[in-house]
């Protein structure tokens, strides 16, 4: 069976056929209940790549329905963990089988460069899933040596049926983290994909059907956030939430648990997080970063560097760097080679890019590059730069998630670690540094879940991320995302 591969009228750019997608419940590829369907875009072009299917509360129940049978009796729950463990290995070899194909669908529906598909979401991906193969035998409990005449241990069990909704500046990988924890843990998942990027979590799904997974096990949801999100999230027979995006819906995530049955909620928000540059660090160095950190993925990274702080002697000399970067960066095709930057996602995000644009030169930063939209068709926008912003300003304080980068000045290490905690987010910072003491300072003092040192964008599946204050709650990656795959049990046997 293909869903992916059926045969089609609609073809990509590439090499991969694309037929109408259907989505997975209790391993079977079936169309919404309502019969609607609603259409994914490829940005670099606006024009549709294939309709999808339009999950509602109806979808949501069978999937729900699916998932608990698969946790509560079954095939999934007799499987040995080492079991588990091998499935999860099997799906990150088939993936990895076919990581061309995964890398030019992601490209195709994202509109990420395709090297960047190849070179940073498929090689993420895959030694995520390894990652949490490796932990499926190895998750236990304790024996805790309690007063009295008493045997007592700590048993770590499945969470259960997991709603899992991501967003789609990295669909691959968000499928990945949420999955690959998941899995390990013995739980059952829903998946909700973002309605701009379904396709190749559809395609890795199918992979898994391939790995052999027994029903029930994964389900994938293609649907619309308020009408296939929401009931998930509200849905009494699921015990956990794992949510990816913005902010405003991680509020309405928490809310949903309030108000139903006080499900787990993990959440992973956005962010404006500081990357603080001393005037002793190898200046070109930390340009390269600053513009990495910034314009890497379009913009479009919960822990991009948005808040670029530079100390005030070499304040014009490190600006004209990083602006002579952006003004180089190569945006078109994400198909081409020598692409760097592709489109943004959809046209929404293009628009609220260009807003934010509007409010720089309205509060009055100075703009040193970029500024527009790319050309006539996809949603392009140049590589801008403003310096002189302050964190009062919209731009300097709030969310953009574009090709747009924001440049603050500093006095000394004390008045940048206070001026980088005066903003609600805390996801991720970086320093750039020589001096020891200063780095070490500002990664004690920064309120926020990951700090950089002379690096940026590190990530690795073992390295747990996640975010302070409105940047989420709860870690995801590493055993400390694991755990928030569990329940912990107490069992206390009398002697
Ligand atoms: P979003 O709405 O938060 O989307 C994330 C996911 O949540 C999507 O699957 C979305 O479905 C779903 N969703 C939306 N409303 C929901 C609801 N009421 N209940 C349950 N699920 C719901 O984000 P967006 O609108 O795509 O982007 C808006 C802004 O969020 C961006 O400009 C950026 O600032 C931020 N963002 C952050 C991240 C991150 O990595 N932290 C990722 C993406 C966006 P639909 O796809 O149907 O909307
Ligand atoms: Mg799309």
């Amino acid at each position: 069976m293909s869903v992916m591969n059926a045969p089609s009228a609609t073809r990509a750019p590439v090499d991969i056929p694309i037929g109408p997608a259907k989505m997975l419940i209790n391993n079977e590829w079936v169309t919404a209940q309502s019969g609607k369907t609603f259409a994914t875009i490829n940005p670099a072009t606006e024009e549709l790549i294939t309709e999808v299917p339009d999950a509602d509360l109806r979808d949501v129940e069978l999937a729900v329905a699916a998932a608990r049978r698969a946790f509560d009796g079954g095939a999934w729950r007799k499987m040995s963990a080492s079991e588990r463990g091998r499935l999860m290995f099997k799906l990150a070899d088939l993936i990895e089988a076919n990581k061309e194909e995964l890398a030019r669908l992601e490209t195709l529906d994202n509109g990420k460069p395709l090297n960047d598909s190849l070179n940073a979401d498929l090689p993420l991906t895959i030694a995520c899933y390894r990652y949490y193969a490796g932990w499926a035998d190895k998750i236990q409990g304790k024996t805790i040596p309690i007063n009295g005449p008493f045997f007592c241990y700590t048993r770590h069990e499945p969470v259960g049926v997991c709603a899992q909704i991501i967003p789609w500046n990295f669909p691959l990988l968000m499928q990945a983290w949420k999955w690959g924890p998941a899995l390990a843990a013995g739980c059952t998942v829903v998946m909700k994909v973002a309605e701009q990027t379904p396709l190749s979590a559809l395609r890795v799904a199918e992979l898994a059907l391939e790995a052999g997974y027994p029903p029930g096990v994964i389900n994938v949801l293609t649907g619309q956030g308020p009408t296939a999100g929401a009931p998930l999230a509200r849905h009494m027979d699921v015990d956990k939430v794992a949510f990816t995006g913005s902010t405003e819906v991680g509020h309405e995530i928490m809310k949903a648990s309030a108000e139903s049955n006080l499900k787990r909620v993990t959440l992973e928000l956005g962010g404006k997080s500081p990357n603080i540059v001393f005037a002793d660090t190898d200046l070109d160095k930390a340009a390269d970063g600053a513009h990495f950190a910034l314009f890497f993925n379009q913009g479009q990274c919960c822990c991009a560097g948005s808040r670029l702080y530079v100390e005030e002697s070499v304040h014009e000399e490190f600006v004209a760097k990083v602006v002579e970067r952006a003004r180089n960066r190569k945006v078109g095709d994400p198909f081409a080679n020598e692409t760097e930057q592709g489109p943004q996602v959809d046209k929404a995000q293009f628009d609220k890019v260009l807003k934010y644009i509007e409010y720089g030169n309205q509060d009055g930063a100075n703009m040193l590059c970029g500024g527009g939209r790319k050309s006539d068709r996809g949603y392009f926008i140049e590589p801008t730069v403003f310096d002189n912003v302050d964190e009062d300003m919209r731009i300097g304080k709030e969310e953009i998630f574009g090709p747009v980068l924001s440049v603050l000045s500093f006095k000394n290490v004390d008045d940048v670690i206070q001026r980088a905690n005066k903003n609600l987010y805390g996801l991720a910072a970086a320093v750039w540094t020589r001096d020891i003491e200063k780095a070490h300072r500002v990664a004690n003092e920064v309120r926020a879940g990951t700090v950089w040192v002379n690096c940026y964008d590190v990530f690795d599946a073992a390295a747990p991320f996640g975010g302070y204050k409105l940047s989420g709650i709860g870690r995801e990656l590493g055993e400390y995302g694991l755990a928030n795959y569990t329940e912990i049990k107490t069992v206390t046997v009398k002697l």
